[in-house]
């Protein structure tokens, strides 16, 4: 089978972030539904690994390591997925033991938030019945709580409304910057791509700034078949890979079986032009 064959899906979240199911949970539905490739991509965390990989394994199913870091870069949130990484690389791991460490303070500034702007109250408790990791509330979990409430129908009604930059629960975060992440990626062995840029508010004159330092920082890839891309996205982005000379990767973001639109290893092949990030791992 020639590597733009295979399913491979190299973006998913477990509870060890905001995901829903537990590595090993992941890798069985990631087996079921014929992923022949897979990596678990928790934010700012590693420490699903192990149970990700022993899982894989033993399902004969072929594993990547992976992060998906979260960086401020021009006063935006970019997502940045690191592949092939040693996840024992002590400055990785220090370096994501950092980029978590606001997210406590962050989720209680949410909650006030939401109380004294919204009238809603007890978001920090509720969401806390989501986390399956201490060090990783995110807004998912504030999302889920706040459609068990009835406020929403869905989670993405929630982040259209409350927490999403410019409604009454969003607080602005600074995460690591676009050096440390891609730094920390590379100084573990692995390759940083960017993930699902169609997702980002820049213009195309900052869109331009944004993939030409990635580039000069050692970035190699990006995303372009994403569970929150378009059909039309799948190509725009291709095109946007050959003229940067990137490599393309693919990978669904799922997190959940409750509010997945494009389920894990359910995404269809790259574009014919794209050129495999995973063509060289075996
Ligand atoms: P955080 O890292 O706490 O800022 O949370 C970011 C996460 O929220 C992302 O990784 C997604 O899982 C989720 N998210 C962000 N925007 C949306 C959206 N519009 N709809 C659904 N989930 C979203
Ligand atoms: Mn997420
Ligand atoms: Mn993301
Ligand atoms: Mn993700």
């Amino acid at each position: 089978m020639s590597p733009s064959e295979l399913n491979v899906d190299l973006h998913s979240h477990s509870i060890i972030s905001d995901g829903v199911l537990a590595p090993a949970q992941l890798a069985a539905r990631a087996k079921q539904n014929g992923v022949d490739v897979w990596a678990l991509t928790d934010h700012d965390e590693v420490r699903g690994i192990p149970e990700a990989r022993a899982a894989a394994l033993a399902l004969g199913l072929r594993y990547i390591t992976g992060v998906e870091i979260s960086v401020t870069w021009a006063g935006k949130t970019i997502h940045i997925v690191g592949l092939n990484i040693d996840e024992n690389n002590t400055e990785l791991v220090n370096g994501l033991a950092k980029t978590r460490s606001g997210r406590e303070r962050r989720a209680r500034d949410m909650a006030a938030e939401l109380a004294s702007r919204a009238g809603i109250h007890g978001s920090y408790e509720g969401a806390l019945k989501y986390v399956g990791n201490p060090d990783l509330i995110s807004r998912s979990h504030f999302a889920r709580y706040l459609v068990e409430i009835g406020l929403c129908a869905n989670v993405s009604e929630v982040f259209k409304h409350y927490l999403s930059d410019g409604n009454p629960g969003f607080v602005p975060h600074r995460w690591a910057t676009l050096a440390e992440a891609v730094g920390w990626i590379r100084g573990a062995g692995g390759v940083a791509v960017v993930a699902h840029p169609g997702r980002y508010d820049l213009s195309p004159v900052a869109f331009d700034a944004f993939f030409t330092e990635f580039k000069d920082l050692g970035g190699l890839a990006i995303e372009t078949v994403t569970g929150s891309h378009t059909v039309d996205q799948y190509d725009e982005y291709t095109k946007i890979a050959a003229q940067y000379g990137f490599l393309s990767s693919r990978g669904s973001d799922f997190h959940s079986p409750q509010d997945a639109e494009i389920d894990i290893g359910g995404l269809p092949a790259l574009p014919k032009m794209a050129k495999p990030v995973w063509a060289s791992w075996f």
